[in-house]
């Protein structure tokens, strides 16, 4: 049987989270807002007027650019892509061309075990062919034979990127959108939600029998709008891919539409060339100067990458991959951990099993900010230590989490305040365990006829009396005692 290789690339929009659109003062996020409400002359191209380019688009520009290892260049320039459509009312698109804000750059992207077809967990490089910054068209909607056209997209800052054709299967196409999303997250620039929008991808897909060299016409795949989708409408047109090459026919350049609803993937109008957008320099802009102050300034505060600190968390912490991956899923939650391991001072991977458990359920449950959190990570130090020496145990250690929420009260303040510290005076606890030995005649009966795992249940009934703040091993030790 033929062996096929599948070639993908990705070609992604990121819509940058800046206040107002890239050439205009209009709002930049409508989602919510009713059709044709962020508009102005400039985003809609009326005649007479001149874009500004808004200065914190270069700058997350500028920062993705980093992020992606990709060579800055200190002067880029914006051009005219023409087209006609009529979401589009200049009748162009301001964009980047040849000589844009970033060149070259790569991903390493780790796939795992679950995503590997041999199970066994890799690294891919991805090579980024392509890094600028243009304005979004707006949007059409077709309905009772009309069509409607928004414009609130027009001039919405995007940056395109573009990757080699260097992914080789579904799963790794997805694993690239999922560290795409996270690294914008991480580094501020865009929410990267697919589901509004924010981050857009187009696949295009190959196959060649493996060990060719040769790529064979592509197809591309559109509006895909979620990471699982990207995932199951690239395994379908490689399966179709292979369908048909086995059956003796030639795969053709088509641009296909997802179709959500279905499941399947519908053959569009035929795509344009990059000759026929007669692309010429934007004449009413400027070139972007980026002046080594300017990129300083913007790089100053730069953060180490969620994969770099995902790997100083295995390596410095012994931490599994399992529990580095989630810490540093979003930046501030890898923050709130590494604070309270510094704060700490004891096992990092204990603090880990109590993040990881309790702590981020309370933060999933109720939305909490772990920036803002009442539970410092200060606190939930302090937590651990009253538990490691053993004033409180680790059930109480629990309750307090979510006491010093929505508190602020300090874990000390609130085990002296409510006296939750252990037990642990053996007189107190005797007393305790007397009484209860003279409540249950048939028990103690049954544990001197040879029933010895009774002991648990008289442990459980002095932990109950004493409301769970006794030293279970003291009891435990002082009920055989006196059962013996
Ligand atoms: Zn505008």
């Amino acid at each position: 049987m033929t062996e096929y290789e599948t070639i993908i690339g990705l070609e992604t929009h990121i819509q940058l989270n800046t206040t107002t659109k890239v050439f205009c003062s209009c709002k930049a996020d409508s989602w919510f807002d009713p059709p044709n409400s962020n508009i102005c002359p400039v985003c809609c191209g009326l005649p007479g007027v001149l874009p500004v380019l808004n200065k914190a688009v270069v700058e997350k520009g500028v920062l993705l650019a980093r992020a992606m290892h990709a060579e800055i260049r200190p002067l880029s320039y914006f051009d005219r892509k023409n087209y006609f459509y009529p979401d589009l009312p200049k009748g162009y698109q301001i964009s980047q061309f040849d000589q844009s804000l970033a060149k070259g750059g790569y991903l390493d992207l780790p796939v795992p075990a679950s995503a590997s077809p041999d199970k066994q967990p890799y690294t891919r490089r991805v090579t980024i062919w392509k890094l600028h910054i243009e304005e979004d068209a707006g949007k059409t909607k077709t309905g009772n034979q009309r069509r409607f056209i928004d414009f609130n997209r027009c001039g919405v800052p995007l940056v395109e990127m573009v990757t080699g054709p260097d992914l080789r299967t579904a799963d790794e196409a997805a694993q690239y959108l999922m560290r795409l999303r996270q690294l914008l997250r991480w580094i501020g620039i865009s929410e990267a939600d697919m589901e509004k929008a924010h981050l857009r991808c187009d696949a295009n897909v190959s196959i060649r029998v493996k060990g060719e060299m040769k790529l064979n016409p592509k197809t591309e795949i559109k509006n895909v709008n979620s990471i699982d989708a990207v995932r199951e409408a690239i395994a379908r047109e490689i399966e179709r891919q292979i369908r048909e090459v086995e059956a003796g026919n030639r795969i053709e350049a088509w641009t296909l539409e997802w179709d959500e609803d279905s499941g399947t993937l519908k053959k569009m109008r035929s795509k344009e060339t990059e000759a026929d957008y007669r692309y010429f320099r934007e004449p009413d802009l400027l070139p972007i100067r980026l002046s080594k102050e300017w990129k300083n300034e913007i790089l100053a505060d730069f953060p180490e990458l969620p994969l770099a600190r995902r790997a100083r968390f295995v390596e410095q912490y012994n931490l599994p991959e399992y529990d580095a991956d989630i810490l540093t899923s979003e930046r501030k939650l890898s923050d709130y951990y590494e604070n309270t391991v510094l704060a700490y001072g004891g096992d990092p991977k204990k603090v880990s099993n109590w993040l990881m458990n309790d702590v981020l359920r309370m933060i999933n449950d109720q939305g909490l900010n772990p920036e803002e959190m009442k539970l410092t990570p200060a606190a939930l130090a302090e937590i651990l230590q009253l538990v490691d020496k053993g004033t409180i145990n680790i059930n109480t250690g629990k309750s307090l989490l979510q006491k010093v929420q929505d508190s602020g009260r300090t874990p000390g303040q609130i085990v002296a305040d409510e006296g939750l510290g252990l037990v642990s005076d053996d007189s107190a606890i005797r007393a305790v365990c007397e009484e209860l030995l003279a409540e249950s005649p048939n028990e103690v009966a049954n544990y001197k006829a040879g029933k010895v795992t009774l002991i648990g249940w008289f442990v459980g009934g002095v932990m109950k009396k004493m409301r769970g703040k006794a030293d279970a091993a003291l009891a435990r030790k002082i009920l055989e005692e006196l059962l013996n």
